[in-house]
């Protein structure tokens, strides 16, 4: 066991660099970089097999998908979104001139808890924003309901979401548009990128237009557009990569129950999954007792050159353009989790090396 050896919290998967360099072979062929190439429409293709959804546009980031989805459901006023998430989920909302209002999150799954959606419901709401954190679906049948009785729109972020089923089903089938993120830390990855999954094919048209400048042939416009398309040399990417998505999945699994095997005894729990789900493993979260175990251990941890990260710390409530809302279990749990590293390449004495240096410090401490 290399006892100096630094371990990210991530690692991107990368393909074989020959698998890649076939890729740019045809590209330098045809000189066709952008502009929803043969790459990018084959990517498309794939992905939509895969994944099984009737609709997907690879676009440039996670972050323009879901800010897609607000302009094309023409959303305004209020939108009810969660505020245990990346930045992305929040800031998209505003940049989108809409406000944010904060639904707090269930303390068991950590996504936003559908009980408390009625009682935050004015005449200015437009829609849900959800996020299903760390890969682990939301109450999509209890959002749909509320949604449906105050005819709200609903928008998942399903950025972590690359391989997690519901209903033994894509998780992106579900919501108005559900949004993907293909960035380099994510499950499956492109670089940069991200998708946009809708069910209606309208709504699927209006997108594309507006991801390639409103362009409806070289020369008509079909509405206000902007630059959210993507690249060859990213699809390429894409399409080396989603060879390996099965088994970068499942050795996702394996590490993941690793974990739990070797942590088995430790004062700290995991976010419940519910029936109806099955989660991609995208990430390791420990939810400690107090704030307090968290610091130690993500110390104890720096020091071995280990990396771990709060996600998500702090609350997004607490941003400066937000208004101060009251979200008491976010403000907690945000306080006391830390997610473990987890990549492709972690190996099983890696694991153990972590688990020791947790538990050990657990012990000093008597946390
Ligand atoms: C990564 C992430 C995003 C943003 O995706 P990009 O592709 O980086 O723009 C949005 N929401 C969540 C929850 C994320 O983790």
């Amino acid at each position: 066991m290399d006892k100096n050896k630094k371990i990210p919290i991530t690692k991107p998967f990368m393909p074989p660099a020959e698998e890649y360099h076939a890729y740019l072979k045809g590209i330098w062929e045809r000189e066709w970089l952008s502009n929803n190439g043969p790459l990018v429409q084959e990517l498309e293709q794939k992905l939509k097999q895969y994944l099984d959804v009737d609709h997907l546009l690879f676009v440039n980031s996670g972050t323009i998908a879901l800010q897609f989805a607000i302009r094309a459901l023409e959303l305004s006023g209020e939108i009810l979104t969660t505020p245990f998430s990346y930045i992305a989920t929040t800031s998209s909302i505003v940049w989108e001139g809409c406000k944010p209002v904060f639904v707090d999150i269930d303390a068991g799954s950590l996504n936003l808890n559908a009980a408390l959606i009625e009682d935050l419901i004015t005449p200015k709401t437009s829609a849900i924003l959800a996020s299903h954190i760390f890969g682990n679906p939301c109450d999509i049948e209890a959002i749909r309901q509320v949604a449906s009785k105050h005819d709200l729109k609903v928008i998942y972020d399903a950025a972590h979401c690359f391989g997690t089923l519901y209903n033994g089903r894509s998780i992106y089938r579900y919501g108005d548009v559900s949004a993907a993120s293909f960035h380099a830390t994510k499950v499956f990855q492109t670089v940069e990128g991200g998708a946009v999954i809708t069910r209606e094919p309208e709504l699927n048209q209006k997108i594309d237009f507006m991801r390639n400048f409103g362009h409806d042939g070289p020369e008509n416009y079909s509405g206000v557009g902007i630059n959210g398309k993507n690249s060859e040399l990213h699809a390429a990417m894409g399409l080396c990569n989603l060879v390996y998505a099965d088994n970068v999945l499942a050795s996702r699994k394996k590490q993941f129950l690793y974990y739990n095997e070797l942590l088995d005894g430790l004062n700290a729990r995991r976010p419940t999954v519910l029936p109806e789900a099955k989660i991609n493993f995208s990430y390791y979260p420990l939810i400690f007792e107090h704030e307090t175990d968290v610091l130690e251990i993500e110390r104890e941890l720096q020091i071995k050159d280990i990396h771990t990260r709060r996600y998500f710390y702090p609350s997004l409530t607490k941003l400066d353009y937000v208004a101060r809302q009251h979200t008491p279990v976010c403000n907690d749990l945000a306080s006391r989790i830390l997610c473990l590293p987890l990549y492709h390449e972690l190996q099983e004495s890696d694991q153990q090396r972590i688990a020791s240096i947790i538990f050990n410090t657990v012990h000093a401490h008597q946390l």
